[in-house]
């Protein structure tokens, strides 16, 4: 199993070193995260990573997994899709089936931790069940720079219950919420099985394992199969530059238990893309495999991540650790972690026609390809790497635990 210690030759001793320090004003603090998925999308991403190297360094971190019916996971969709902007029923059956999985799961969840984490709106109610004898945290992942407003009320009414709200960015910074809010941007794990180093032989058997066609430039997007990503727009995309360049284009997939819109959206795609599936142009690769996520993108000549709206978007971060160019949308947190014209471009979710060209400038200049990648790696391991993140993580740690709020009468 990893260890802290794995990361000094990446990081350094003086990164390494800080988090003994605070973690040693954590030493058998017993901390516990909750979310709706073990597997799936960025959160389980981060905390699969997280967890371990928390209790490796001395932090008793224990994580739960919300249960509840699939009835429930399509209301919360429903909400994260309002949370972002969409519009929503808010009816009186939505409302009961969030708050009675909530109520159900708190009943056989005791939580009788130092600190309580919560992440994203399908276990936030859990606060109204549980007897609150500790700070509770909630941390948002996802783009709430417009919700839409009468959700948002009621989802206000379970964060004012709160303690502290972490955001991945300042633009989700919100007036009306009077407790504190913390930026904490998300990471990679460049030891993870998704980010390691990978010899050249394991990335060519991959490619012979996963059937990928090689002959032509590979274009790649990473992504749940959720209209917040925008597949249609990728595809379209694709045309635009397969008229200049001839290249393929590969959706590299994966469903998760809490998001139900995986398998329509899928099938839309399937049907939408039809033609090129057939000339072979199209590929979808279900992406469960890490190695197999790991090599196309690396292999890729560009990433795209054409997010219309985005809490962070991981893949923008592990494309960039592994040298490969990003065009991605100018969106919640993907501007945090790409910088424009550096380590890829920055493109409006609308602008087909410029997200096409710019994927046609990398294809042609492979120095500037180069030099994009030789940057975002560079970006990553000052910025996005877990071990930063880990370090956030043990600041907000003790000053939770110290009652050190940000506000007074705490
Ligand atoms: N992912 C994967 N296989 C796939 C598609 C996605 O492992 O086929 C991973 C991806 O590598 C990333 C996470 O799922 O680690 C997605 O996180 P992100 O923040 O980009 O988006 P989210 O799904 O959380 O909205």
């Amino acid at each position: 199993m990893k260890s802290i210690d794995d990361y000094l030759p990446i990081v350094g001793e003086k990164i390494i070193g800080r988090i003994h320090q605070k973690a040693h004003r954590l030493i058998n603090k017993h901390i516990v995260h909750i979310n709706s998925t073990a597997h799936g999308g960025g959160v389980a991403e981060i905390l699969n990573n997280l967890i371990v190297l928390l209790n490796d360094i001395g932090v008793d971190a224990g994580w739960r997994v919300l249960i509840g019916p699939s009835d429930f996971f399509s209301v919360t969709k429903k909400f994260h899709n309002a949370l972002q902007g969409n519009s929503i029923n808010l009816s009186k059956n939505k409302k009961c089936l969030y708050l009675e999985t909530n109520q159900r799961f708190a009943s056989f969840t005791h939580l009788n931790h130092d600190c309580v984490i919560i992440h994203d709106p399908q276990p936030l109610p859990l606060i109204k069940y549980n007897k609150k004898r500790q700070p509770w945290v909630w941390r948002c992942h996802i783009d709430i720079t417009e919700p839409n407003k009468e959700l948002w009320e009621f989802i206000k009414s379970f964060i004012l219950r709160y303690d502290l709200m972490i955001i991945s960015s300042k633009h989700f910074k919100k007036d009306d919420i009077p407790i504190k809010q913390y930026i904490i941007y998300p990471s990679i794990d460049p030891l993870s099985t998704k980010n390691m180093d990978l010899k050249e032989k394991t990335i060519k058997t991959t490619v012979k394992k996963f059937n990928i066609p090689t002959d032509k430039p590979l274009i790649t997007q990473v992504s749940r199969f959720d209209p917040w990503k925008d597949p249609e727009g990728v595809l379209k995309v694709f045309e635009l530059v397969k008229e200049k360049i001839d290249c393929r284009l590969i959706y590299c997939y994966n469903m998760a238990p809490d998001d139900p819109e995986g398998v329509t959206v899928y099938s839309r795609m399937k049907k939408a893309a039809s033609k090129y599936i057939q000339s072979g142009d199209v590929k979808f690769i279900l992406g469960d495999n890490h190695i197999l996520v790991n090599v196309l993108q690396r292999i890729s000549a560009v990433i795209l991540q054409k997010s219309i709206r985005e809490g962070f978007g991981l893949t923008v971060s592990e494309a960039q650790w592994k040298e490969t160019p990003v065009v991605a949308s100018n969106r919640g947190g993907i501007p945090e972690q790409l910088i424009d014209n550096e380590t890829g471009f920055l493109v409006e979710p609308d602008d087909i026609n410029g997200c096409a060209e710019k994927v046609i400038t990398i294809l042609k200049d492979k120095k500037l390809a180069k030099e994009m990648g030789r940057k975002g790696k560079k970006n990553i391991k000052e910025n996005f790497l877990i071990t930063r993140h880990l370090d956030d993580y043990l600041t907000l740690l003790i000053d939770v635990l110290n009652h050190n709020l940000g506000y007074p009468n705490y």
